[in-house]
């Protein structure tokens, strides 16, 4: 039963929010997460302490995901919860293009990750049997999923929408990122036409459930998925690593 106050906070305030992913009893990127979720609590001129915020992933590191939300309404309260994710290896979806637009980020801030966005959940209520939808931003320039940051390969050159376009700063979109320029990938971060999608050699998507995603159908359009799922087998073995050295 949750108590009356913490209703009321749900109610008259905003919860932000962190998702983190745990391999092996270790959380992936942690830091990171914590310095995004302390960016969303700054907004409303909030925050938390680093050993508050580990205390509270400290009790789900048997699950295979975390949830931290930190409640925000005169103060903030932390709470969490972990998950287990369905085990499957290297599997390709389904997107396509949402009729919502992404809010401009002038009213919404990408890195003000909160809950109950209405134009994300809009798109991903409206998802139907895709994996995710991919938002356009304001100018119609190609900008992320409802949930999931987006890349594409042509010409063995990968492409993702910038910063810029207003995406949220992903944290399986950074760490991709790193590992593509290490294998030698030139990655290109740029404001992305909607065609350039269309005409993509491959697309894939990242967040931080399942790293990389292949994409292979855009609407009715098959892809090639070649690239991406081995891309997607890489990033597993890129997050094992860096968790490996970490501690
Ligand atoms: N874009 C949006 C709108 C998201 O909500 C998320 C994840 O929640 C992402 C991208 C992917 O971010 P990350 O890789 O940090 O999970």
């Amino acid at each position: 039963m949750i108590e009356r106050s913490l209703i009321n906070d749900i109610l008259n305030g905003i919860v932000v929010y962190e998702t983190l992913r745990v391999y092996n009893g270790r959380p992936f990127a942690l830091d990171e997460h914590f310095k995004r979720f302390s960016k969303s609590l700054s907004y409303v001129g909030e925050k938390v302490s680093y050993k508050e915020f580990l205390d509270e992933i400290e009790r789900h590191l048997d699950f295979d995901r975390i949830k931290i939300y930190g409640i925000v309404n005169n103060g903030v309260k932390l709470y969490s919860i972990g998950e287990n994710i369905e085990k499957s290896s290297t599997f390709s979806v389904r997107v396509d293009i949402s009729d919502i637009r992404h809010a401009d980020p002038f009213s919404i801030p990408p890195s003000f990750k909160a809950l109950g966005r209405a134009d994300l959940f809009l798109a991903r209520k409206n998802k139907g049997e895709n994996y995710d939808v991919i938002l356009l931003n304001e100018k119609g320039f190609v900008c992320e999923g409802s949930f999931s940051n987006v890349f594409f390969i042509k010409n063995n050159v990968i492409y993702t929408p910038s910063l810029e376009t207003g995406v949220l700063d992903g944290i399986t979109r950074k760490n991709v990122i790193e590992m593509l320029k290490n294998m030698g990938y030139k990655v290109e971060e740029k404001m992305v036409e909607l065609k350039e999608l269309f005409y993509a050699d491959e697309i894939f998507l990242t967040h931080t459930s399942r790293g990389i995603v292949s994409v292979e159908f855009l609407g009715k359009y098959r892809l090639e998925t070649r690239i991406s799922k081995l891309l997607s087998k890489k990033f597993e073995e890129f997050v094992n690593e860096k968790i490996s050295g970490s501690f």
